[in-house]
């Protein structure tokens, strides 16, 4: 076999003639040619033979590492006048267009962001982390299948912070396959329009429930005539779940800035600790978090209350429970959390009672089970990962990828090596 043949399949490059390797510091430098004569648009099928002119535009990839050395490929491309797209340096088979990275590399980076955290990426690949965010927006705007708004019947609709400062991804995922399908910068009633906006009222129409939080925007938005005014509305668990538990930390936070008020510092410091030990769910506890949450059941009082009606709240969902059940249970909490005289508590009380209907609901359709939880808990741990990110194209390309209808594989995956 000829160098140059060798040479291409060695790097996995086809369609081009390898001209000459050679090393710079760090770095290999491969210099190409394409094979073919038509000069392809990067942007459509449009193939001519006519040159726009005769400048070559030298382009330089940057491609998988050649064991620890930086693969750099170089050629020397043609401009074409496309009847669409205007004046344009011509396709290559092995990169996207107007892109630094070929396709191999940017497919290895996508598959490592769904995997990796942010710093074993960035030294790996040996590029920043806005880097991988444009990177991993082509491949998933590339990967992402154009069907996956067909058959929606149950989807939950949800807001994720994506940056601190109230940034918000509204992602919208579908019960049953158990995946995000769509997803859009910004939360509330305008995020919501604009995702029915795109499923169009025939394929709205057909949605028969929806889950979503207590707040009024989501709900708004699917009852007007357009989207989907018949669909279900339900109340995720997890989102009762996260306010009576938030509810618990503001008695708990009165309490102990009622005892700093009252010079007790010792007191104050040792219930600052406690948090954690009311805060977890009771199966969580570390042997010293048990401890204190002995002592705190001990002394009563009204954080202790606040504690129990959180757990009360966590019984309504608990498995093997039937929609009577779980009625009854939620019309127990509903007056304790009213008789409660705690007014965080309260607050939740009046809440639930508004809310009832979509809880029940959410129970009798099974939409809040574990693997929706499940799912729930993925997204809000990549969003994590996505802090660093500072477009939301990035954090979105970065859910779908890990949550969506892909699945992405390692580059040698993809097109199998034949000896
Ligand atoms: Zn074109």
């Amino acid at each position: 076999m000829r160098v140059s043949a060798a040479f291409s399949r060695l790097l996995r490059l086809s369609g081009v003639w390898v001209k000459q390797v050679r090393f710079a510091p760090e770095r290999v430098i491969v210099e190409v040619a394409l094979r073919r004569r038509r000069l392809r648009c990067p942007r459509c099928e449009f193939s001519t033979r006519h040159r726009h002119d005769v400048r070559p535009v030298a382009s330089v990839w940057r491609h998988l590492d050649l064991g620890v050395w930086r693969l750099e490929l170089r050629a020397r491309l043609r401009r074409l006048d496309c009847p669409t797209h205007g004046v344009r340096v011509e396709g290559v088979p092995f990169a996207r267009p107007d892109c630094r990275f070929t396709r191999d590399f940017e497919q290895l980076v996508a598959w490592l962001a769904t995997r990796a955290d942010k710093t074993t990426i960035t030294r790996l690949a040996r590029i920043d982390w806005d880097t991988v965010g444009r990177i991993i927006t082509r491949v998933s705007d590339d990967e992402l299948d154009p069907d996956r708004l067909q058959d929606l019947f149950e989807i939950g609709i949800d807001e994720v912070s994506w940056r601190r400062q109230h940034r918000y991804l509204t992602l919208v995922s579908d019960h049953q396959r158990r995946c995000v399908v769509w997803g859009a910068e910004g939360n509330g009633q305008a995020a919501a329009d604009a995702f029915f906006a795109e499923l169009g009222p025939e394929r709205s129409q057909r949605i028969e429930a929806i889950s979503m939080d207590m707040g009024p925007g989501y709900a708004k938005s699917a009852r007007k005539p357009e989207h989907a005014p018949r669909a279900t509305l339900c109340i995720d668990n997890f989102h009762v779940a996260a306010l009576a538990t938030k509810a618990l930390d503001e008695v708990r936070r009165d309490y102990w800035n009622e005892l700093r008020s009252l010079g007790d510092q010792q007191a104050a410091k040792r219930f600052k600790d406690a948090r954690w030990a009311l805060l977890k769910n009771p199966e969580h506890l570390t042997d010293t978090q048990a401890a204190t949450h002995r002592a705190l059941r001990l002394a009563g009082g009204e954080v202790w209350r606040a504690y129990t009606l959180k757990e009360a709240t966590r019984a309504i969902f608990a498995a093997g429970l039937t929609s009577d059940d779980v009625g009854h249970l939620l019309g127990r909490l509903i007056s304790r959390c009213a008789r409660s005289r705690l007014r965080p508590f309260v607050h939740l009380g009046q809440t639930l009672r508004k809310h009832r209907q979509g809880i029940l609901a959410a129970r009798r359709l099974g939409l809040s089970n574990a693997r929706s939880e499940a799912l729930n808990n993925k997204v809000r741990l990549i969003t994590r990962r996505a802090y660093g990110f500072h477009t939301a194209q990035a954090a979105l390309a970065l859910v779908m990828l890990t949550c969506g209808p892909i699945t992405l594989r390692p580059p040698h995956e993809l097109h199998p090596l034949t000896p």
